[in-house]
């Protein structure tokens, strides 16, 4: 059985800074302990379980957090709601809110401020959604309105239809979105689209590698946690290109009877999934299905975002250097290495060059 392992797959540059936010706080000293974090730092369970073993407290609520205490905001975001409460209980708040998602929490301001009714695509109920509808539903309960599918548009309660804008949470489906989208420009034509698109390059890049990447395969295997949205999608645009595919949030929930009549198996991981659950992965195939490995090349990333000034400042002050990264972003390299030392020859050779663009796919395997 032939395993392709997607690059790049795994961890995007909001989740590298999140993840690096809550590290960097754990290698400071005891002044900023317990270290509070406001949701879940990002969808995976275990990140989520490796940092409760170090002592990080998860909460659902700031009542939970003392007064005074350290407290992160996850990537996803939080309201001005949280932030106030947060200054008003005197927290030391570290806000580790992707810049993708902030960007939206911005459009959203200036829209509303300009006047505009705004249609925010995404799920009802989702720490992303409910951070940026937080930013504006002060302004009157008909300012921001969600749609989540086509069939809410009934429901939605319109002052002008020449006043609107729609914005999209960063990790929605690009086909889901572009039926809403679509619905919505049918029902309201003079309605403005985002000044550049909400849906992240990460989301994207993952989205469209797995799109064809698919579609070559019988098998479709993405690691990643239930409640990711990012990683579930992944799993139904397998499925829409007639892919079986499956969501493992490590190697322990695959079954063997998957692979009856399989030859090929693409490997992938949402956006908020460590590497080393992918590797648990990659050894469960290589040692229960004979898989020899893949590695097939789509997109290149290079995208980094900071850490948030106010944990710089909590580092500078500690005289620790504020550029270090202890998560590395490409594994291709790493993977051949981590094969290599895993010895049986498993690796398929150079990895396969796959070109999507407007006009399609330049390359297979
Ligand atoms: S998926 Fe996109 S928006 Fe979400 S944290 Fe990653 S880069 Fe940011």
């Amino acid at each position: 059985m032939q395993v392709y392992l997607a690059n790049p797959r795994g961890f995007c540059a909001g989740v590298i800074m999140a993840v690096e936010v809550v590290d960097q706080l754990l290698a400071l000293n005891e002044d900023v302990r317990p270290i509070f974090v406001y949701h879940e730092i990002v969808h995976n369970r275990h990140i989520v379980e490796r940092f409760e073993s170090q002592g990080v407290v998860f909460v659902d609520g700031l009542a939970e957090v003392p007064n005074g205490a350290t407290v992160v905001f996850s990537a996803h975001g939080v309201s001005p709601a949280i932030r106030d409460a947060a200054k008003a209980r005197n927290l030391r708040a570290i806000d580790a809110t992707c810049p993708l998602v902030t960007k939206v929490h911005m459009e959203a301001i200036r829209y509303a401020a300009a006047g505009y009714q705004i249609l925010l695509i995404g799920h009802p109920g989702h720490d992303e959604v409910v951070g940026t509808v937080g930013e504006v539903e002060d302004q009157g309960a008909d300012v921001i309105q969600v749609v989540a599918t086509p069939d809410d548009i009934a429901e939605l309660v319109i002052r002008d239809a020449t006043r609107l804008v729609y914005l999209t949470q960063t990790t929605l489906s690009l086909n889901d979105a572009d039926v809403v989208i679509s619905a919505l420009k049918k029902r309201f034509p003079r309605i403005k689209a985002p000044p550049s698109d909400d849906i992240c390059y990460a989301t994207t890049n993952l989205q469209q590698g797995v799109t064809v990447m698919a579609a070559m395969c019988d098998l479709v295997i993405v690691v990643g946690s239930q409640n990711s949205s990012n990683s579930k999608r992944l799993t139904e645009i397998a499925e829409a290109v007639g892919t079986p595919a499956y969501l493992v949030d490590d190697a322990s929930e695959i079954a063997g009877d998957w692979f009856v009549g399989v030859e090929r198996v693409l490997l992938t991981s949402g956006a908020s999934a460590p590497e080393d659950l992918v590797r648990g992965v990659l050894e469960w195939l290589i040692n229960e299905q004979r898989a020899t490995i893949q590695q097939v090349d789509v997109f290149d990333e290079t995208i980094e975002f900071g850490l948030p000034n106010g944990l710089k400042d909590l580092m500078r002050a500690q005289g620790m250097d504020t550029n270090i990264r202890g998560t590395v972003i490409n594994q291709g390299e790493m993977i051949e290495r981590w094969l290599a030392e895993l010895g049986g020859a498993p690796a398929g050779g150079a990895p396969v060059r796959l070109t999507v663009s407007a006009s399609g796919v330049d390359g297979q395997f």
